[in-house]
Formats: C-alpha cells, structure tokens, sequence
C-alpha cells in the first residue's frame, strides 16, 4: 500500500485512536467510528477474544457497505486469562463483575477469586482484526505477569492495578504508559498490524 490511506479503526475510544496514529506513520489515516457516524454500541456476542473482534470489524465492514463504502477496517479485543481461574476472565474482562463494565467491582472480584491462591500467573491478550476488500487478517500480542496481593499504582486502566508484568516488580498501573505500550498485548499486536501495512 502506498499514498495516504484512511483506515477505520473499529472503536470510539479518542486515546486508542491517537495513539495508533501517532505509531502507524504518515502513510495512514486512522479514523474512528464517530467520524463514519457509527454511534450505536457494536455487540459482542462471541464466545473468544478472538471471535468478538473479528464480529466487531465485520459490523463496520457492513455498516460501510450499506453506504456503497469499501473501506479498510480492522477492530481489536483484550481481556485477561489468569491461569488459577481456568482462563477467567478471558472474553468476560469488561463485565467480569457484571453490567454496567465496573473496574473496580472487576478488581475486586478477580482478588477474592484468588484468595489463598498463591499461583498466580496470568496474561493479557490482544487480538486485532483486519479486513481489507474481504480478506481478514489476525494479529496477536499477549504479555504475561501474576496478579498481585492488592491494587498498586493509579496509571491506566481496567487491571492495570493488579496486573504484574513478567520481568517488572511494578504493576502495570504504576509504570508509565510509554512502557507498558511497549510491552504491552495491545502494543505487540499493533505492532504487528503495522509492520504488515507496511510490507503491503
Ligand atoms: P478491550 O477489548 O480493549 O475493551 O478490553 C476488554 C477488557 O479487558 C477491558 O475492559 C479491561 O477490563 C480488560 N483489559 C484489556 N486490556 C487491558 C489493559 O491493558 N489493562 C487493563 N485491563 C485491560
């Protein structure tokens, strides 16, 4: 691929949308659904990370076609497996404690769960779906850790407190968001993304 291409990346999220664009380089636009006027919450019915983001790039995909638009369009999905807990909460990571998605009722639910549990191991996983002219491609990042004994730190999001990367005595809500992007799930898999854009 050549020239600036517009890319819409499948989420409504301003800090998820800048920051792949300040990564991807000049020869891409990203836009987000807000700018192709897809308001609506995108449903997430699938039963694996992976499933859920490809139904979520797919739904834009649709939602394009029904305007005469064939656009690329890629959409990511995360979520936390935490080996003690049978891979829990893995695509539930957002509604773990129920709807509306609570961070702090998740976090405190995930500690209870792993009381008295000395191990601890977990990862985080990325998968980004990219669809272009009907082809998909998949792109996987995951980063693994333990969970730690209580929440540490106030950066980021979601289990950031809780979450302890392998190597780092941190979690990653005490490091700063430049290092956990570079060894993060979501960096790794976007990561991959853009080397492929690149390559095309
Ligand atoms: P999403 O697919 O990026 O929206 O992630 C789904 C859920 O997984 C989030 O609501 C969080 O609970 C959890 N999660 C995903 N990525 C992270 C992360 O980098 N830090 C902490 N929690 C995360």
């Amino acid at each position: 691929m050549s020239g600036n291409r517009t890319l819409i990346f499948a989420s409504s999220n301003p800090n998820k949308i800048s920051e792949i664009n300040a990564l991807i380089g000049k020869s891409y636009n990203v836009i987000g659904l807000a700018d192709i006027g897809l308001l609506e919450e995108i449903p997430e019915p699938g039963s694996t990370i992976k499933e859920n983001s490809f139904l979520k790039a797919q739904y834009v995909v649709e939602y394009l076609k029904k305007q005469g638009k064939n656009l690329p369009v890629f959409a990511d999905d995360s979520g936390l497996e935490v080996e003690a807990l049978n891979n829990e909460p893995g695509v539930y990571s957002a509604r773990y404690a129920g709807i509306p998605k609570d961070d702090k009722a998740n976090n405190a639910k995930l500690l209870k769960a792993l009381q008295n549990i000395t191990k601890r191991n977990a990862r985080f996983v990325t998968v980004i779906t990219l669809i272009i002219d009907g082809d998909v491609h998949y792109f996987e990042g995951e980063v693994q850790g333990t969970i730690s004994y209580e929440g540490r730190g106030s950066n980021g999001f979601g289990y950031d407190p809780l979450f302890i990367p392998q190597g780092y005595r941190s979690t990653f809500a005490e490091l700063s968001a430049e290092i956990k992007n570079s060894i993060s799930h979501r960096g790794k898999a976007i990561q991959k993304l853009i080397a492929f854009l690149n390559s095309e």
